[in-house]
């Protein structure tokens, strides 16, 4: 028997995670430059670097013969009164045994299935839903149980309904990855509170930054309340620094404390740090990536009804649309430079998932999309007045 039979069924039932196909990746495959490929496809922020945080990154690269703060002491310092500032007296404020510091927020998910999962449980999620939660839950050998959607987005009832005695975790994209639906703030809470309290809620609010202000709802100030939420955050999207790998989770000290017991005592790294530090002192740059990313969703919409193409209305910085041949479409606009991201192992053959980008990315994007579907077969069209 060869060794990697040796490891475990569940483990070797992994089908790994598909990133985005990288910029080198497409520039060696087909000779082209750099320069001109436009990337839209891992949800990433266009502004470019924040100013400050470069700066602060800079400075932290003249100690990085030292480990980092294990503790994040000033991370959790910045992060504490970030949050704390919007929260009525009721709630209190954010301490820093509620913050958990993960490389990226990915890992935040994967500690809370580390920390709650055993292959005697179960863990509860929707059909669409971003890969990595069926990823982390099969990582420890439990079950994953898919719940249906209801027009892409989670059907929270049947969520509730799903929720097994051997559930101890369920993960609630909001607004959700890849589809981009969201779930209003009321009906998120009444769900939390239907959940029974022995059961971690995983509410993931990666692109909560980018929700249009009408729908912005405060979950932090339900930390109060509910002993078994579990609120992620990432600094990767709209605080533009996905390569630098920093998220964070927010929850009742309990726990975040066992959250803290499997987490590498330096997973966020010195640099990371600093750089977090700054970014998280900066709510204008955070202002400019939710104007900008607001302004290129309506072109984004714009284009793709002019194109005559459906797609699922969403609230973060990407969107899922339907075009039928999509591996077809998708390898056309390769040839073209320009790199979007393929669902099907979502679930959704027929659609291509786009990020938003800069004024220019966007507006080459659809016209080569344009070109793409340029008289192929199949291509999927709303009809106009249906
Ligand atoms: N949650 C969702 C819903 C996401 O889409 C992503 C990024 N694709 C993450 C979490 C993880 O992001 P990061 O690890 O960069 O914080």
């Amino acid at each position: 028997m060869n060794v990697q039979d040796r490891a475990p069924a569940h483990i070797r039932a992994i089908a790994p995670y598909q990133p985005g196909k990288p910029i080198s990746d497409l520039a060696r495959e087909l000779g082209l430059d750099e320069a001109g490929i436009v990337k839209l496809a891992s949800n990433e922020n266009p502004l470019g670097v924040n100013e400050s945080a470069l700066l602060a990154m800079t400075r932290a690269l003249s100690e990085v013969t030292r480990y980092p703060d294990g503790n994040g002491f000033e991370l959790k310092a910045a992060i504490c009164a970030k949050f704390s500032a919007g929260l009525g007296s009721a709630a209190g404020a954010v301490k820093p045994e509620q913050v958990v510091l993960g490389n990226g927020s990915n890992d935040v998910l994967e500690l809370a299935a580390r920390a709650f999962l055993t292959p005697a449980s179960s863990a509860v999620y929707s059909q669409h839903a971003f890969a990595v939660y069926p990823l982390v839950t099969q990582a420890t050998g439990a079950r994953g149980i898919e719940v249906p959607a209801r027009d892409f987005g989670h059907d929270l009832q049947a969520m509730r309904a799903a929720i097994a005695p051997d559930t101890r975790l369920v993960f609630v994209a909001n607004p959700n990855n890849p589809t981009g639906t969201f779930i209003d703030g009321e009906r998120l809470e009444r769900f939390i509170d239907s959940v029974p309290q022995d059961v971690l809620v995983l509410l993931d609010e990666a692109y909560t930054d980018y929700l249009p202000r009408a729908l912005r709802y405060d979950s932090i100030a339900w930390l109060a309340k509910y002993p078994n939420l579990l609120v992620s955050r990432t600094l990767a999207k709209a605080y533009g620094l996905a390569g630098l790998r920093v998220g964070f989770g927010l929850a009742a000290a309990p726990v975040i404390d066992l959250l803290n017991r499997v987490r590498q005592p330096f997973n966020v790294n010195s640099v990371a740090q600093a750089g977090a530090v700054a970014v998280l002192d900066d709510p204008a740059f955070l202002e400019r990536s939710y104007e900008v990313n607001l302004a290129g969703m309506r072109q984004m919409t714009d284009g793709l009804s002019a194109l005559g193409l459906g797609f699922i209305p969403s609230c973060a910085n990407f969107v899922a649309f339907r075009v039928g041949p999509a591996a077809e479409v998708f390898e056309r606009l390769l040839r073209q430079g320009v790199i979007v991201r393929p669902v099907g192992s979502y679930g959704m053959p027929e659609h291509l998932r786009v990020s938003i980008g800069t004024r220019d990315e966007n507006a080459r994007f659809l016209a080569a999309l344009r070109s793409a579907i340029d008289g192929l077969p199949g291509v999927s069209r709303v009809r106009v007045g249906a």
